[in-house]
């Protein structure tokens, strides 16, 4: 049953009344800029219906290209949050919309101007709306499930003006849109709320998705080298475990380093800060595929391998001690040598815990500390090592 005029306009500002308030109170939890120029657009939306429909009913007599105007308005406003949302910077020009619809606003009656006014104010929101399509397009990182179907919705919504725009232009299409009391109107701002509605669900839905990765990512990272943090590592740990069996060893390696509250006592805290996150990106540079690195706190980081050795693990650990060890040695002067204890523990079993295993390493690391700083303790747990044999010292 085909919907008649007025109640089609009632729809609209309910549903833009409703997508603006939705938006407002997402954006009071989320606190995303983007939300309060969508929610902006919707409370344009309605009170642009509101006026039609009052002058629909005869109560209001006020121009419809006033209207129109707040529709252009409505759609510069999406366009102003698609550009807040993909962080793209709008230039100046843009604002030029708002002096194009105050032109309009003086224009005289009739039908040559009415065709004018038909073709300006639906080339402006064609414009803002595939201007925003395009902002959403995937360009290096994807900007998720949501924004992909804006862009789409976007490039619909703008088409669908252009050819509107269109009619204006092609001959024999003259239309007097005074003479049609807003009709013209209604349909606009009706399809423009339902499609714009789907938008702001999709959106908001988009923006939650991005929030939540995001706050599960510094969740998961340590704030200052960006390694996983311990928690982060318990999680992943156990699917590295699963693997591990007599023909593929794990290890564990367990790194402190050595003297370095003086780095912090003779050059400062930022100084210590920057060594820490030069030996966070060493151990990120050396480390291989499918292993785990994370910073336990303070100097101490933890390596988690997969296939490991007795050569492999003691392979790693030198590298980075003799990379750390030059690094710290051109870029500080101490009265002892700054370097890394490294106590590592290679295992053909999963271990009952990440707490268990680390505590092995912590044994090797002491040993390796008491042994005189500066080398790696390896502890060989699986059944070819030998688990009564002595412990193998790599230096
Ligand atoms: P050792 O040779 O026995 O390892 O002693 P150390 O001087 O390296 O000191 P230790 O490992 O016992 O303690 C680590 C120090 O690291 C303590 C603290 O002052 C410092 N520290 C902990 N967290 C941070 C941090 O985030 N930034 C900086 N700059 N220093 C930190
Ligand atoms: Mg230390």
């Amino acid at each position: 049953m085909p919907l008649d005029p007025l109640t089609m306009l009632t729809l609209s500002v309910a549903l833009a009344a409703a997508a603006a308030l939705y938006l407002a109170i997402e954006w009071r939890s989320i606190r995303e800029p983007s939300l309060l120029f969508w929610s902006a657009g919707f409370a344009t939306i309605s009170v642009g219906s509101t006026l039609a429909l009052l002058r629909s009913s005869g109560f209001l007599l006020i121009g419809i290209w006033f209207a129109n105007g707040l529709l252009v308005t409505a759609h510069f406003l999406f366009l102003l949050g698609v550009a807040r949302f993909t962080q793209t910077r709008l230039s100046r020009g843009w604002w030029l919309i708002f002096l194009a619809w105050l032109a309009m606003l003086v224009l005289p009656d009739g039908p040559i101007w009415s065709k004018v006014m038909l073709l300006a104010n639906s080339l402006l929101v064609a414009l803002s709306t595939l201007r925003a399509s395009f902002l959403l397009r995937p360009h290096g990182k994807s900007l998720s499930v949501g924004a992909g179907q804006l862009r789409y919705v976007l490039l619909a919504h703008g088409v669908f003006y252009l050819a509107k725009a269109l009619t204006a232009v092609i001959p024999g299409t003259l239309i007097d849109l005074a003479a049609l009391r807003g009709e013209i109107i209604q349909i606009s701002l009706v399809e423009g709320a339902m499609a714009i509605m789907l938008i702001a669900l999709s959106m908001t839905g988009t923006e939650r998705y991005r929030r939540e990765k995001q706050i599960a990512r510094l969740a998961a990272r340590d704030p200052l080298t960006a390694l996983y943090n311990r928690r982060a590592l318990e999680v992943r740990a156990p699917r590295l475990f699963e693997d591990v069996c007599a023909t593929r060893p794990g290890a564990l390696l367990l790194i402190d380093i050595d003297n370095f509250k003086p780095v912090n006592d003779l050059h400062g805290h930022t100084a210590g800060d920057r060594l820490l996150v030069a030996l966070s990106e060493m151990i990120r540079a050396h480390l291989p595929e499918a292993a785990l690195a994370a910073r336990l706190g303070g100097d101490e980081f933890v390596i988690l391998l997969k296939h490991a050795s007795t050569e492999r693990v003691t392979r790693l650990g030198n590298a980075l001690r003799e990379q750390f060890q030059q690094t710290a040695a051109y870029t500080f002067t101490t009265p002892e040598p700054v370097t890394l204890s490294i106590g590592a523990t290679l295992f053909d079993q999963p271990p009952a815990s990440l707490a268990a295993l680390i505590e092995q390493g912590d044994a090797a690391l002491y040993a390796s500390k008491r042994g005189g700083r500066d080398r790696i303790r390896l502890i060989d747990r699986t059944l070819a090592g030998g688990e009564s044999m002595p412990d193998r010292v790599q230096r």
